[in-house]
């Protein structure tokens, strides 16, 4: 069966592409038996000069080539590993590859298989808008009060003006230990772009919703007043993941009622009141360690994107019942673009000497940039 089946994408998915290569016709319409003999063929080529890393989110005919899987934290630590390696094929989204490159060494090189592969959660932060953000908290004399700290779903280009700024980089692995450091450097934490990220995190850390504002960054100071500003200790970005706002509490009071006493454990960018009502929460990596290491016989329900879902599902069973939360499956349409077919071409080209899709980070952005990534990669 041919495998160049993509998504529809909603109005904040389109909004999130970037400008796509297309795809050459010699890589339509694949087997994918021929797709994974190819692939291995290629891989075996270029032997110790390629690493692939694959995000918990791809889909199984992609993520079942990479020499790592993990999240974001885990895949950026992964690349110092291999001093070798010249090519660094990233299975994800687009800001995973640029944080690919600022971590990279100069002779080597990242490439990310579709170029399409955005985040909508990334590209609710742009770099104007967070300038227009920090010039206002300058205006209000609070700027020098304020650390900044984005979550790894961002652009380079915020990193950067984060890093300029005395701040740093986190993923949800670590978002707790960088709140922590972040009260210790400065009175006010701005965290962006994800709020529910941010907010779930610190609640959970013990700090009341009312130090807590959100700043849209379609409004004048962000819609708040100084009074507001004055009283906060966190000011959270109006951005959020368009996958994860999907789950509801309805869909846990549901789950509970067709299995009794099954556990409902959820990934920190779900909104709040979901977040509450779960049983548990953490990061992916937190999520998969829980439910392999729960004992035989437990059921869960797990609310974050399908695939990882499916994957730990069939890991831990027969022994343990893993569900997806939504029973449609939440599915990151901009992770998926991500095909074996696009995989093979990037992978085809590098045998031919030919370095196809590169990400390539601008040197002014990645100055600042990596010092917010290496103090990220410091915290835990
Ligand atoms: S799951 Fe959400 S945050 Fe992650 S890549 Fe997809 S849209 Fe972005």
């Amino acid at each position: 069966m041919p495998m160049t089946f993509l998504p529809v994408l909603n109005e904040v998915e389109k909004a999130s592409l970037h400008e796509r290569q297309p795809l050459p016709d010699a890589y339509l319409n694949l087997q994918d038996e021929e797709m994974a003999l190819r692939i291995g063929a290629a891989r075996a080529a270029l032997g110790d000069r390629l690493v692939i890393l694959g995000h918990h989110y791809q889909r199984d005919e992609v993520i079942r080539f990479a020499d790592y899987t993990g999240d974001s934290f885990k895949l950026a630590g992964a690349i110092a590993n291999h001093p070798a390696a010249d090519y660094i094929v990233f299975c994800g989204v687009h800001f995973m590859a640029e944080s690919a490159d600022i971590l990279a060494l100069p002779h080597q090189r990242v490439i990310l298989p579709d170029l399409a592969a955005g985040c909508s959660m990334a590209d609710m932060a742009p770099a104007d808008q967070l300038e227009v953000c920090w010039n206002e908290l300058r205006q209000m004399n609070l700027a020098s009060r304020v650390v900044p700290v984005t979550y790894i779903n961002s652009a380079a280009e915020i990193k950067s003006l984060v890093g300029e700024n005395g701040g740093t980089v986190c993923t949800s692995s670590n978002a707790a230990a960088t709140l922590t450091w972040g009260w210790q450097q400065k009175e006010k934490i701005l965290f962006l772009p994800d709020q529910h990220l941010g907010r779930n995190t610190a609640f959970k850390m013990g700090m009341p919703l009312d130090q807590m504002v959100v700043w849209d960054p379609y409004e004048p100071f962000g819609g708040l007043t100084r009074d507001q500003l004055e009283h906060a200790k966190l000011i959270l970005w109006k951005g959020h993941c368009s996958v994860h706002v999907r789950f509801t509490t309805q869909q846990i009071a549901k789950v509970r009622a067709e299995h009794p006493g099954i556990t409902v454990i959820v990934h920190p960018e779900v909104p709040f009141d979901v977040l509450q009502a779960a049983d548990d929460s953490g990061s992916t990596e937190h999520i998969l360690k829980t439910v392999r290491d729960a004992a035989p016989g437990t059921s869960w329900a797990v609310g974050t994107e399908v695939h990882l879902v499916h994957r730990l599902a069939e890991e831990v069973a027969p022994g343990k019942t893993v569900v997806s939360l939504d029973q449609f499956g939440c599915l990151c349409s901009t992770m998926f673009r991500v095909s074996p077919n696009h995989l093979l071409w990037v992978l085809d080209s590098l045998v031919d000497g030919e370095v196809v899709n590169e990400i390539v980070v601008p040197d002014e952005q990645k100055k600042w940039a990596k010092i917010a990534l290496d103090r990220m990669l410091a915290i835990r």
